[in-house]
């Protein structure tokens, strides 16, 4: 029996968001890998081995996934949203890179819908014309590095998406973000707090910069920028495709 090693991506957290494709592949899983919460997402069924790990050993669990490969299993290795987002796309590939006995193997990379455009959809359309995402955690990148990453980002004029918006070893970044955006956007740039989009806990709420408080955001929480032209019409936020 021949091996195989897929990374699926689950959504934001709906049944009804995961892709026919990914549920095809879970069901002809025999092994199914992943950080804790993921990995719960998937039902368990006689004969599936659920193999949860946690969070920040994401090249470790991507070899371990090689190796089960190797040796014939089917696998997926599970991520929320899609998986090339801050997620374990990249890691499977840097353990690919330390591993190149298993470049051989069947490696498939299936898509899912990640937060930011599940929270767009939810809001309205906030990212209708030219956008950015940026990860607001700094385990992988120096601190300096996001600030201006989110300087360039201003002056260009795009919408961002925020993920990891305040991360457990930083929650003052947070802080600092809004303030460096109430600088270089002005108080009256509409801000979108999108949490746990799709699940029975989703929440949105639409601020100005000027209202906008670190609180507002937590882990589960993806935070969208508009441009110089977002603009509210009724109760949705849309960006308009012209500049
Ligand atoms: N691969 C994932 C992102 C992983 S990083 C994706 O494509 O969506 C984890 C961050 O994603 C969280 O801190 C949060 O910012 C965001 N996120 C994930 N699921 C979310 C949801 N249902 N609602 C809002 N934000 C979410």
């Amino acid at each position: 029996m021949s091996g195989w090693v897929t990374v699926a991506g689950l959504g934001p957290g709906s049944d009804a968001l995961v892709t026919p494709e990914v549920s095809a592949a879970l069901a002809e899983a025999t092994d199914i890998v992943g950080y804790i919460p993921y990995v719960a997402r998937v039902a368990a069924r006689p004969g599936l081995r659920l193999h949860a790990s946690d969070n920040r050993v994401e090249v470790e669990r991507a070899r371990h996934a090689l190796e089960l490969a190797a040796a014939g299993a089917r696998v997926v290795i599970v991520s929320s949203g899609d998986p090339g987002v801050f997620a374990m796309a990249a890691a499977l590939f840097e353990a690919l890179e330390a591993a190149p006995e298993h470049q051989q193997l069947d490696i498939r990379v299936l898509p899912g819908i990640t937060a930011m455009l599940a929270a767009a959809a939810r809001a309205g359309a906030p990212l209708g014309h030219d956008f950015c995402a940026i990860n607001l955690s700094d385990n992988l990148k120096p601190w300096a590095l996001i600030e201006a990453r989110l300087r360039a980002a201003a002056q260009a004029d795009f919408a961002m998406a925020f993920y990891n918006p305040r991360s457990r070893s930083r929650p003052e970044g947070f802080a600092r973000v809004l303030e460096l955006l109430r600088e270089a956007c002005g108080g009256e740039r509409l801000i979108t707090f999108a949490r746990a989009v799709s699940t029975p806990e989703e929440q949105l709420v639409t601020v100005t910069l000027a209202e906008a408080t670190p609180e507002m955001a937590d882990m589960r929480t993806v935070v969208l920028v508009g441009n110089s032209a977002t603009r509210r019409v009724g109760r949705w936020v849309y960006t308009p495709r012209s500049a």
